[in-house]
């Protein structure tokens, strides 16, 4: 068997189209997004994610600055700076870029981002909405898996889905999103009613008692996301089950992800490619909260 490839690309082209259509409709209420990145320093992740958001706020026509802060900078001068920002009618959105020195507490920071801007879906109060089922600005890698879960075509309604890795950003948010039958969106962001699956979380815990392989043989669908390359092969994949890698992993000057792709593809149905699937959406998706965040900031309180 070779699993059909579940790739982010159409998605992307398709979730661009519609912040497109609704950048025209802002357009008409005067309103014009700009998204500021604000970067501490010059790690190369954060210059290179910084370029990649730039690129691709050009290309559909957002507006973009990144605010270049030294390496040095304080807590209370960051936070002060996030508060300005917050304060700026000409900024629809703000998100600081990870990671940070380390005099920073990037927590801290993230529960001042106001609710509305907060584009990376890190405030707590959005985090929150998820767990109350009526997500807005949720965070986009989370988004990313939802909308290749769904273009999967698989109903995971009452299914086994598991997913390994429970970071703030992405594997609590999807457990959370899929196992809520209503708080799923689309790739063009409207609520759906897809998920309502049987949430399975792993983590370090279930891989040191030696037991994650008994839990990802069980999923219809199988999450990865926790930054280790091979860490899942085709042994502990379910025949037929949907896979859905995250992890993003430099080997021997290649990017992988963190499931061996070669024997995994001979087991699954479907498997995103690393590169080339939930990162090229995740792209596309913080366009999508940038358009949503300056829809809501439209709307009365
Ligand atoms: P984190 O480091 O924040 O979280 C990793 C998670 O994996 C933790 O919950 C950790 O558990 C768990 N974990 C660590 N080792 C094991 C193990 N041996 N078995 C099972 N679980 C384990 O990473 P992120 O969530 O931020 O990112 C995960 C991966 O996804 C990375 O490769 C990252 O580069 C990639 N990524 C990709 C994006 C994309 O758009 N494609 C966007 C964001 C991230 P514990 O805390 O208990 O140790």
């Amino acid at each position: 068997m070779s699993a059909k490839l579940l790739e982010g690309a159409p998605i992307a082209e398709a979730v661009k189209a519609k912040v497109k259509e609704d950048l025209a409709a802002l357009a008409k209420q005067g309103v014009q997004p700009k998204l500021v990145a604000v970067m501490l320093g010059a790690n190369p992740g954060a210059v290179a994610y910084a370029k990649m958001q730039r690129r691709a706020c050009e290309e559909v026509g957002i507006g973009f600055e990144l605010m270049e802060m030294p390496e040095d900078t304080t807590q209370d001068g960051l936070e002060k700076a996030i508060c300005k920002l917050n304060d700026d009618g000409s900024v629809s959105s703000v998100i600081l870029q990870m990671p940070v020195p380390p005099q920073i507490d990037a927590r801290a920071v993230q529960n001042i981002i106001a609710q509305r801007k907060d584009v990376d879906g890190v405030n707590p109060a959005n985090m929150g909405l998820i767990v109350f089922g009526r997500p807005r600005l949720a965070p986009c890698t989370a988004l990313s898996v939802m909308s290749l879960a769904k273009a999967s075509g698989m109903d995971v309604y009452g299914k086994e889905v598991v997913v390994v890795g429970h970071s703030e950003i992405v594997g609590k948010p999807v457990a959370l999103l899929l196992v809520d039958a209503y708080a799923t969106r689309d790739e063009c962001g409207k609520t759906d009613k897809m998920a309502g699956a049987t949430v399975t979380t792993c983590h370090i815990g279930t891989s040191q008692r030696g037991d994650l392989a008994s839990h990802t043989k069980r999923a219809d669908m199988l999450v990865v996301a926790v930054g280790r390359a091979g860490l899942v092969n085709g042994d502990m994949i379910k025949a037929g089950a949907v896979v859905i890698d995250v992890g993003i992993n430099r080997v021997e000057g290649k990017i992988v992800g963190d499931v061996d792709f070669e024997t995994a593809k001979e087991v699954a149905s479907q498997i995103t490619p690393v590169p080339g699937g939930v990162g090229v959406v995740t792209t596309a998706m913080l366009l999508r909260n940038t358009v949503e965040a300056a829809q809501w900031q439209l709307e009365g309180a």
